[in-house]
């Protein structure tokens, strides 16, 4: 390999010195021979110095050429300090040279540099042109400085500078990234001879401003003015048509791509992978991405976040371990989406190892905690989300919906709301989905208070009226047992034919009891022409069961097929079986499951299991539980059911063996547990609590309530208590279920006439249905509880089930 240094070899630096040599007139001759050694030694630091030692004996490192090179070679290099010392050594330096050390700031990512260099050419009244105005105003991009951009562009704009197509195009960008898509379409309109570059700023600008049809317009135009299309401009077209979700009009640019000889560009490649996933045409996403001739590493991302996005979670780590075989090069835009991936199908171990696998090779950012935070919420992983969301510096409004909603959907549904009213503290604002968990917190809750301030937080920011609100709503006033507001939402927002909203009025009837409603409801969704869909029938199915509409709901449920092109699926099986078996028509009941196209499932046989309940039908009820107990041996409601079928038929000893079965496979019963929302807070009570600081006070309140229910007639059921214990114990037992605790809490802190609400987590019990009803009639209070099936109304002495739930 010839030495670059082959000139120093044969001449000593003194005899090459023009200045003491004499050899004036040869100065041109050894300034290019300088300036040659400099581009062949510009890839090494150490040749790159020794030329400008050979520079400075020779006494032309002042001269603004010379040092213009040496500037661009040290900064090509990253050697900043160097660069700038060659700079400061030149008495009044040129344009050029300016330029040529400003670039080289704005090129190693010194953008703060660069603006103080630029700020210092102005102030030493130094040639400033229109390149130097592009590399300042794209440092002023870069680092996010509007001010300073804006001031750039202004003086540039008064000295008549816009017109340069790259200071033009540079502006357009800025603009146009700091959403002034107005002041963009000016400086275009402005430009007298546009080129390519500047027609793909303002298309890209458009583009990202969401104008997706003045984009195409634009292309129009442009293609009018004879101007080529580049690669550049057809990705941004190709956005575009994602961004419309028009597929036609995506496969139409497919064909203009290829017509145009752009097959094989990579760059449109890739954002055909992303366009068409994105539309959910996973099969074309595929086809344009196997047939690659190159791919980077943005083509795996969109690849991979492509197939995350449609559900593909299995395949987007086929993809990723290909990658990693393929160049072993990934980078956080990978691990997001893969983490992503996880959360959607609660994959948490994996989840785990790719968050350290994140937290050793990337520095931790906004977009990557948030989507750590989000997926150990999803995966029920509150802890290590809490822990995560603590420790991060900057949240936005997504991170804190991510851990709202984790909070919200973990039945937290309290502290979501703690964490509400933190976010709002911060000054965060919350989005639709925020308000949508915030009012389905509420309604778990059964707190009526609060989703009233949060409808109220949705009314002042102009949230309400959104469907997808009014959804939430519907169901929340429901849920909190007031159907009367529910209904008028729903009449605000019936006029859209959104199938979902109708369906959650439905819902809403059927919990209270209100069959003929919900039917109601549904018959008037046909006469509009909405179409129903499965979630409709489910619905429908559950509150006619609800209501005892037998004939009703076999009507209804044979429709589905037949008028409705809708297939029944075992749910929809299941809640049939539950109307027939509730109403004790266990024959027909059976008969349903001989003829179903599949297996029993448990949600059939549990459904089947609870009508036996009901009706103390122990013949059907044990074979039941066994072919119950062969699907799900771990589920201990099946366990209880059981066990609850025997102690009605008072066969202590297999209650026993039940319970021991239990205890042996490690299962435990949920707790029953009842609230009650008193004041600003929401009170929670278990059974035989004292756990309340006023629970001397309660239980002794309950006494006198238990006094004056057994004058006015009422006997207790014992066999509502499953154990085998003495009668006396049976009652003490009764008189400390959590329902009748939240009661007469309620009782005692709310004011005269006022109405209660009961949320349990479980079945209300048969004893306590009795006794709530002589409360409501001696105390002439309205009580409403919500319990795990539905809503029982008290009101004098009667319940609106009918005694029927
Ligand atoms: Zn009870
Ligand atoms: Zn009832």
């Amino acid at each position: 390999m010839p030495s670059p240094f082959h000139f120093i070899a044969y001449k000593p630096f003194s005899t090459c010195n023009p200045l003491k040599d004499g050899r004036f007139n040869q100065l041109p001759i050894i300034i290019n021979k300088f300036l040659s050694l400099l581009r062949e030694s510009s890839k090494n630091l150490i040749w790159v110095k020794s030329t400008h030692a050979q520079i400075i004996t020779n006494s032309l490192s002042t001269d603004q050429f010379v040092a213009t090179k040496l500037v661009k070679a040290y900064s090509d290099l990253g050697s900043l300090e160097a660069a700038r010392y060659v700079f400061d050594q030149v008495f009044q330096p040129k344009g050029l040279l300016c330029n040529a050390m400003l670039g080289g700031y704005l090129q190693s990512g010194l953008y703060r540099e660069t603006l103080e260099f630029f700020g210092l050419m102005r102030s030493r009244n130094l040639e400033v042109d229109s390149c130097s105005c592009t590399f300042a105003l794209k440092a002023c991009a870069r680092s996010l400085d509007c001010e300073m951009g804006m001031e750039i562009i202004s003086n540039a704009v008064e000295k008549g500078m816009e017109k340069n197509r790259f200071l033009g195009s540079s502006m357009i960008s800025f603009l146009v990234k700091f959403g002034k898509i107005g002041e963009a379409q000016r400086v275009f309109d402005g430009m007298p001879n546009k080129d390519v570059v500047c027609w793909n700023s303002i298309i890209g600008g458009y583009v990202q401003a969401g104008c997706f049809d003045v984009a195409f317009q634009l292309f129009f135009e442009m293609h009018g003015s004879g101007i080529k299309p580049s690669p550049i401009t057809m990705t941004s077209l190709i956005q575009a048509c994602g961004g419309i979700g028009d597929l036609k009009l995506g496969k139409c640019i497919h064909g203009c791509v290829l017509g145009l000889g752009m097959g094989n560009d990579i760059l449109v490649l890739t954002s055909f992978v992303d366009m068409y996933s994105k539309m959910g045409d996973i099969e074309s996403a595929r086809w344009v991405f196997y047939k690659m001739p190159t791919r980077n590493l943005v083509s795996w991302n969109a690849m991979i976040s492509g197939c995350v996005r449609n559900g593909l979670v299995g395949e987007s780590f086929d993809l990723f371990h290909r990658l990693v075989r393929s160049s072993g090069g990934f980078d956080l835009t990978t691990i997001v989406s893969l983490l992503q991936g996880c959360s959607q199908t609660a994959g948490l171990a994996t989840g785990k190892i790719l968050h350290g696998c994140a937290i050793r090779s990337f520095e931790s950012n906004l977009i990557l905690s948030t989507t750590i935070v989000d997926l150990y919420s999803k995966c029920g992983s509150l802890k290590q989300a809490t822990f995560v969301f603590n420790r991060m510096k900057d949240r936005n409004v997504i991170t804190w919906t991510a851990m709202l909603v984790g909070l919200a959907q973990n039945g937290h549904a309290e502290d979501a709301l703690t964490l509400f009213s933190q976010m709002q503290e911060e000054g965060i604002a919350a989005n639709s989905v925020t308000f949508v968990s915030l009012v389905h917190s509420c309604a778990h809750l059964g707190s009526l208070k609060r989703g009233r301030s949060i409808h109220g937080h949705l009314f002042r920011l102009g949230f309400a009226f959104d469907i997808v609100n009014m959804t939430a709503l519907v169901d929340m006033y429901a849920k909190c047992g007031k159907i009367n507001l529910a209904e008028r939402i729903f009449s605000h927002g019936s006029i859209s034919k959104d199938v979902v909203l109708w369906n959650s009025m439905i819902t809403g009837y059927g919990m209270h009891g209100h069959g003929h409603q919900a039917v109601g409801v549904y018959h008037k969704m046909i006469e509009e022409g909405l179409k129903p869909n499965q979630t409709t029938f489910l619905s429908l199915l559950s509150a006619c069961s609800h209501s005892r509409l037998v004939e009703q709901g076999i009507s209804l449920f044979n429709s589905m097929e037949r008028d409705h092109n809708i297939r029944p699926t075992e749910k929809h099986y299941a809640c049939l079986v539950d109307l027939l078996s509730r109403a004790g028509r266990f024959e027909e009941a059976q008969a349903l499951i001989e003829k179903m196209p599949f297996q029993p499932g448990t949600a059939v046989l549990e459904a089947l299991l609870s009508g036996c309940r009901t009706h103390k039908n122990i013949n059907l009820g044990i074979p039941t539980s066994d072919k119950l107990l062969a699907l799900d041996a771990m589920n201990p409601g099946i366990y209880v059911m059981l066990s609850n079928i025997y102690a009605e038929a008072r066969r202590w000893d297999k209650v026993d063996y039940i319970r021991g079965l239990m205890r042996n496979r490690g299962l435990k019963k949920t707790p029953g547990y009842s609230l009650v929302e008193t004041g600003n807070w929401v009170h929670t009570f278990f059974a035989g609590d004292n756990s309340h600081p006023n629970w001397e006070e309660i239980y002794h309140f309950l006494e006198s309530l238990r006094s004056a229910v057994e004058t006015s007639g009422y006997v207790p059921d014992t066999s509502c208590v499953l154990r085998d214990v003495d009668e006396e114990m049976k009652v003490r037992m009764l008189w400390g279920h959590s329902e009748r605790l939240a009661i007469a809490f309620g009782l005692l802190t709310t004011p005269a006439g006022s109405l209660i609400r009961i949320t349990k987590n479980l079945r209300v019990c048969g004893d306590c249905h009795i006794v709530t009803k002589y409360i409501s009639k001696i105390v002439k209070r309205e009580i409403i509880v919500r319990d795990a099936n539905r809503f029982h109304h008290f009101s004098n002495g009667e319940c609106s089930c009918g005694d029927y739930w």
